[in-house]
């Protein structure tokens, strides 16, 4: 039997990740969505001819857990995650339905048997699906996030997911795996390398000091699920005084972050630290916030839709506006930052207020990526998850000598 990675999404591009992995079994590898594509509309993984046997979810992000649902409109395979990623991808599919309504191409009824198909998947445990062993690793990028390792004739084939090979206050850096035969590997950063991390805290939180003195709110456009905690935590670490307010979805997930302290790297000073800060709960609240300088950590991170836009329009003079992820282009946040005008309701408004941005990727940066690579020392790569995967695998043939690819979305890689 041929032994492959059918790429359905995520190559070429970031967003739906979607792989299946042929080996005895049909093993699809995540199943994500493109909430944000230049089309305008939402994009899902291509159709494939193979039908999976099980599915295995690597972490709760959308573009990985986003369409899982849809997989079971015809089929009910069961699928596996860790337990944190269970009761996130619960949480965003509840939310994709609210907010996409009937564009979303699954149903309520379809959720419910995607959430009674779950089965728990430890870090470090062996599993076995037909001939194939799988085992999971900490990919240290958000809570529960898993790198999968298949182990099929005595071949070592190891997905990556999202990872980040550097501590955060949140998550465990990404351990390196050796003796890899072959690695597919995220490389959303592969031709970025981050700032120091330390210099971008303290170089932030000086901003955040001076806004706060000078009278101001600091508004964090922030996504909820890892930068809401990994903020208040940072927050916290350097200044216990500032008041600070978390709204959005970012309030659940905290929750969802508190119920399994085993996947938080200082489960004692994430928990001090939250209780140090004010949930906002109601719209009564939300005037209140404003009303002192303070720091505004809210949803959404690209500021499509969420309570920052409310925020937004309620700032004095003497705010910022403080991003610390990545805006997709077209998006809100990626209008204020490139031409400082957000559009609501379809009317472009311009907003006369500072807008900076601090890298606090939960992504493996360059070097991070290389190491990661050189480690595993694999006889082929295949480069997902980035929109400079062609340039990235050119490199690593004739600089580094590697045997890599970067798959199209449909394309089959042979494995093995
Ligand atoms: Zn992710
Ligand atoms: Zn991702």
């Amino acid at each position: 039997m041929e032994h492959f990675v059918e790429c359905l999404g995520a190559s070429g591009e970031v967003g739906r990740s979607a792989f299946l992995l042929q080996s005895d079994k049909r093993i699809m590898n995540d199943y994500g969505i493109k909430v944000f594509d230049e089309s305008g509309l939402p994009k899902y993984p291509v159709h494939s001819q193979i039908k999976p046997e099980v599915m295995i979810l690597s972490h709760g992000h959308l573009d990985h857990c986003g369409s899982l649902p849809l997989l079971y409109r015809d089929s009910k395979i069961q699928w596996y995650g860790t337990p944190p990623t269970k009761d996130i991808a619960d949480i965003l599919w509840q939310d994709s339905m609210k907010i996409m309504g009937e564009d979303i191409p699954y149903e309520p009824t379809h959720y419910r048997k995607a959430l009674r198909q779950w089965k728990p998947m430890l870090y470090g445990q062996t599993m076995q699906i037909g001939e194939t062993q799988v085992k999971t690793y900490d990919a240290g990028h958000i809570a529960g996030s898993a790198m999968v390792e298949y182990d099929f004739k005595d071949k070592i084939f190891l997905y990556t997911g999202d990872f980040k090979g550097e501590d955060t206050y949140m998550q465990k850096a990404a351990k390196p795996v050796k003796d890899v035969d072959v690695l597919m590997i995220e490389s959303t950063y592969a031709k970025k390398e981050h700032p120091k991390r330390m210099e971008t805290e303290y170089n932030f939180m000086d901003e955040v000091e001076m806004t706060v003195e000078e009278g101001g709110t600091v508004l964090l456009p922030a996504f909820a699920l890892g930068r809401t905690q990994e903020l208040i935590s940072i927050i916290r670490e350097h200044n216990s005084e500032i008041p600070v307010y978390v709204d959005g979805m970012g309030r659940a997930i905290t929750d969802v972050y508190l119920k399994y302290p085993q996947y938080i790297r200082d489960i004692n000073k994430f928990r001090k630290d939250v209780r140090s800060v004010r949930m906002i709960r109601s719209n009564d609240d939300r005037r209140n916030a404003t009303r002192e300088p303070s720091i505004i950590i809210t949803s959404a991170g690209m500021m499509n839709g969420g309570p920052v836009l409310t925020y937004l329009m309620n700032l004095n003079p003497k705010s910022k506006i403080m991003f610390t992820g990545y805006c997709v282009e077209g998006t809100n946040g990626w209008k204020l930052q490139k031409h400082g005008f957000v559009t609501i309701d379809e009317q472009d408004m311009k907003v006369d207020l500072p807008v900076r941005y601090y890298d606090f990727s939960a992504h493996a940066g360059r070097s991070d990526i290389l190491n990661f690579i050189k480690s595993a020392n694999p006889q082929k790569i295949i480069l997902v998850h980035g929109d400079k995967t062609q340039e990235f695998a050119k490199e690593l043939v004739e600089d580094f000598g590697f045997d890599a690819v970067a798959p199209m979305i449909g394309d089959r890689v042979p494995i093995f």
